[in-house]
């Protein structure tokens, strides 16, 4: 495995044990991210892909293989790593604005000077002016930038995202991905997401990994050559349709 990873998968299996039995999730999953990078992790529906997110963020211990985040094994959740899931992970209770101090506290943070960090935040993903609205009075795609802003705060070196945006419409998924690009240009995160749209992988990494069917592992591994900034033009990018084409003959080979 490269030295230059930040975070890295070491022949990951994971067997769920079940009251009906074992469930293999993930089957000798190797993978390597370099700094700065982002890659895509695209795969057919339950073939392991939350299971290896949490993996890769401390969150579940794999039956075999280890998780190493730069030069040390990872041994539980660690604020270097960031994770945003499909949905429902604000605290209802809060405001978008104390949801996205929350990391801040915790990190001991001054309470005033955490408040203008999460304002700062909102405001990168477009959320000025919904500071003090509750969860339940934002839309989903709104929600998801809260979430989005609340991984950002904590300063992150690694954003692991499991479709973060699946459950939105496709024009609010599109600019929220913009949105996301747009951070990682100036921020230059290492970004892992999980997206089980073909397209937008193509569209948004740098190299997109596909999984097999479950018990899931890595069939392939393609390179997206194309130019950044990619802008709504890419639709008529030979590359761009060559990669989408590469994308689906792989999972297309996996059995499903
Ligand atoms: P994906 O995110 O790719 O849809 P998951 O990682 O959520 O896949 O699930 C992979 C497989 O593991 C599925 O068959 C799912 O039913 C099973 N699974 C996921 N979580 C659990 C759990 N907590 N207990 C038992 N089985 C689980
Ligand atoms: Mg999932």
């Amino acid at each position: 495995m490269s030295d230059r990873s930040i975070l890295s998968a070491r022949r990951i299996t994971h067997i769920y044990l079940t009251p009906r039995g074992e469930i293999p999730a993930l089957r000798e999953v190797s993978l390597a991210l370099r700094p700065g990078e982002f890659v895509c992790l695209v795969g057919p529906s339950g073939c392991g892909k939350t299971t290896l997110l949490r993996i890769l963020a401390g969150l579940l211990r794999p039956t075999q293989g280890e998780v190493w985040l730069g030069a040390q094994p990872l041994q539980g959740p660690d604020p270097r790593i960031g994770i945003v899931f499909q949905k429902d992970s604000l605290l209802p209770w809060r405001t978008a604005l104390e949801n996205v101090r929350l990391p801040l506290e915790l990190s001991g943070w001054p309470s005033l000077e955490a408040a203008r960090q999460a304002q700062a935040w909102l405001e990168q993903v477009g959320l000025q002016g919904f500071e003090h609205a509750y969860p339940r009075e934002l839309s989903g795609g709104m929600q998801q930038r809260v979430a989005l802003a609340r991984a950002l705060a904590a300063n992150p070196e690694i954003l692991l995202l499991d479709e973060p945006f699946a459950t939105l419409d496709a024009i609010t998924r599109e600019r929220l991905n913009e949105v996301l690009v747009d951070l990682w240009e100036r921020q230059r995160k290492t970004v892992l997401m999980v997206t089980h749209d073909v397209q937008e992988a193509a569209w948004l990494a740098d190299r997109v990994l596909v999984m097999s069917p479950r018990p899931g592992s890595i069939i392939a591994e393609i390179q997206v050559p194309l130019p950044r900034p990619r802008g709504a033009d890419r639709w008529s990018h030979p590359t761009f349709l060559q990669t989408v084409w590469a994308i689906r003959q792989a999972l297309g080979n996996g059995g499903a």
